[in-house]
């Protein structure tokens, strides 16, 4: 046997699994398709001087779980530096802030636009508990009992259960007009919920607004040196406890006797065994490494969606300046730049209609702010998110080689809409990496550009993800094999609670058989 566990992939819930596996003593192997560890977690120097994040960078979910005292990653030189405020929300005209303490923001929100400040501490203290509740259901293997005990009860709102039930079934961009009147308030609010993928208009999506006061609790915070700062600790933590991380080795198939997973097979050949193996990988790509026999009929209809957002990444020569700039606040936190509500739901027909939208809502981030690390001296990395870009095209294509590409006017259309907040950018451009939809699935393996790897809809979320008989970690059918990652609960974005709750399965079914034995 060459290891006790095998692990596939090094996205960061992969790692959090081998991580937490290496802790427990166990001899583990991580196996990497890339050059770098971290998947949608990294960071590159993609300009001379410029730092720039592959894929996610705000890292809010993961600290609002223990992982990072449990894997002591500070000890392996994972540094938080804290955002405050939080965000920055934007129309274009009046700039207002959410900074971590409820009471500075009520007060300002108040001052702006009187009624607000209120309607925001109602939000706040009418879904805190909630919030509270779905949090703890992330960070557990999702049975259904659990799951309806812990946000029915947990909840808090026993008396009041009918109308917040209600609430919980509605689309956020419904809900979110329940507490607020002010367009500039909700419109941001509902950007912010539309992160996870689902539109404003979708029934049971109001859970993307709702956990919004759990952002007060955990905060936003940046890895010093970019995001890639939480996979690099996490590397030298496995290292430091005897595990193998292999990149640039990417896995064919697994090995298989009969119904049991004993190994891998690399594509170069080399084969490596193991007691358990625990693939990382998204779902589909998990599936192309077992045999057809083996992959079950409802495996194979997760919806991956047709993507949904994309990025343009710029090194900048000067700093940010939004139009009505306050300094250094409109530069530190996640910038919600939205002109209406409108804009949004635009964006978004016009993503149905398979059409890259002309005009989109962005999140603006310029990191440099907090982390000078990041840029040269008097620049800035200026990373634009932008909704809604579907990944099949209704004419052209993605490719950059081809003739009929979008590319290049989705990315002028992106620094369009960010001239509407701060006009000049474009001229203080020196160097760009842009992300379509289709890069995101050919260079991190996001299959459809879906930076969640599935759809994050009711129907794949919990214990139905990635599908329903394979929602506890354990891949159905085959002993050996468990799932980790974006595709499994709860799904995507920066947090490794699926990393941690797979290990825990994992480490339950090896000690099994010591335990037999030790009787
Ligand atoms: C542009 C972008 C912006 C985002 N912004 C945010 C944000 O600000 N905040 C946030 O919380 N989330 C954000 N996200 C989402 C978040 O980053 C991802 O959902 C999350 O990182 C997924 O992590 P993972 O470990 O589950 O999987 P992945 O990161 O997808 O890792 C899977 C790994 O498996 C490897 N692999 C695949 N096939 C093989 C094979 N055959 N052999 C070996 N290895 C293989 C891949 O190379 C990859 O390293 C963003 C994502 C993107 C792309």
């Amino acid at each position: 046997m060459d290891y006790d566990i095998i692990v596939v992939g090094a996205g960061h819930n992969a790692l959090v699994s081998a991580a937490y596996a290496a802790k427990a003593g166990y001899k583990v192997g991580v196996f990497e398709r890339r050059a770098i560890v971290g998947g949608a977690v990294a960071t590159e120097e993609h300009v001379p001087g410029y730092q720039f994040d592959l894929g996610g960078s705000a890292h809010i979910l993961i600290r609002m779980t223990p992982i990072v005292e449990e894997l002591e990653l500070k000890r392996y030189g994972l540094e938080y530096l804290e955002l405050d405020p939080l965000f920055h929300a934007y129309d274009g005209e009046t700039p207002w802030f959410v900074w971590r303490d409820v009471g500075k923001t009520v007060d300002a929100l108040e001052r702006l636009f009187p009624g607000e400040g209120a309607n925001y501490q109602r939000l706040y203290d009418d879904w805190l508990p909630f919030a509270k509740a779905v949090n703890e259901t992330f960070l557990s293997t999702p049975g259904p009992l659990e799951l309806g005990q812990k946000l029915i009860y947990g909840s808090g709102f026993q008396k009041d259960w009918q109308r917040r039930l209600s609430q919980i079934m509605r689309p956020y961009g419904e809900v979110v007009k329940q507490y607020f009147s002010e367009e500039r308030v909700y419109a941001p609010l509902s950007w912010m919920a539309a992160q996870s993928g689902p539109p404003p208009t979708e029934p049971m999506s109001a859970p993307f607004l709702l956990w919004h006061p759990l952002y007060h609790v955990g905060g936003v915070a940046r890895p010093k040196g970019g995001s890639g700062g939480l996979t690099r600790a996490l590397k030298r933590m496995l290292e430091a406890h005897g595990a193998q991380v292999h990149v640039s080795a990417p896995v064919k198939r697994f090995l298989l006797e009969g119904t049991k997973v004993v190994g891998i097979e690399l594509e170069g050949g080399d084969k490596y065994t193991s007691s358990a193996v625990i693939s990382g990988t998204h779902i589909l790509e998990t599936l192309k490494m077992l045999p057809d026999e083996r992959v079950p009929d409802i495996a194979r209809t997760v919806r991956t969606g047709n993507g949904f957002g994309m990025i343009l990444r710029l090194a900048l020569n000067k700093k940010v300046q939004y139009k009505n700039h306050l300094e250094p606040e409109s530069r530190v936190g996640l910038g919600l730049l939205i002109k209406n509500e409108h804009q949004l739901l635009k964006a978004y027909g016009e993503y149905l209609g398979g059409e890259p939208t002309k005009d989109p809502p962005l999140i603006a981030m310029s990191f440099s702010a907090v982390d000078p690390t990041l840029a040269p001296p008097g620049g800035e990395v200026l990373w634009l998110w932008a909704q809604y870009y579907p990944y099949k095209l209704s004419s052209g294509t993605w490719a950059d080689s081809s003739k009929d590409s979008r590319a290049g006017e989705a990315r002028d259309n992106i620094l369009e809409s960010f001239e509407h907040f701060a006009p000049g950018t474009r001229d203080t451009i020196v160097g760009e990496l842009v992300q379509t939809p289709l890069w995101l699935e050919t260079h991190l393996g996001l299959y459809n550009g879906n930076v969640m790897h599935l759809e994050m809809s009711i129907d794949q979320m919990f214990g139905a993800r990635p599908f329903i008989g394979g929602g506890e970690y354990k891949f159905p059918g085959l002993k050996g094999l468990f799932l980790t990652g974006a595709s499994t609960h709860p799904g995507g974005g920066i947090m490794g609670a699926s990393g941690r709750n797979a290990a825990r399965v994992v480490l339950k079914s090896l000690a099994k058989p010591i335990f037999k034995l030790r009787k």
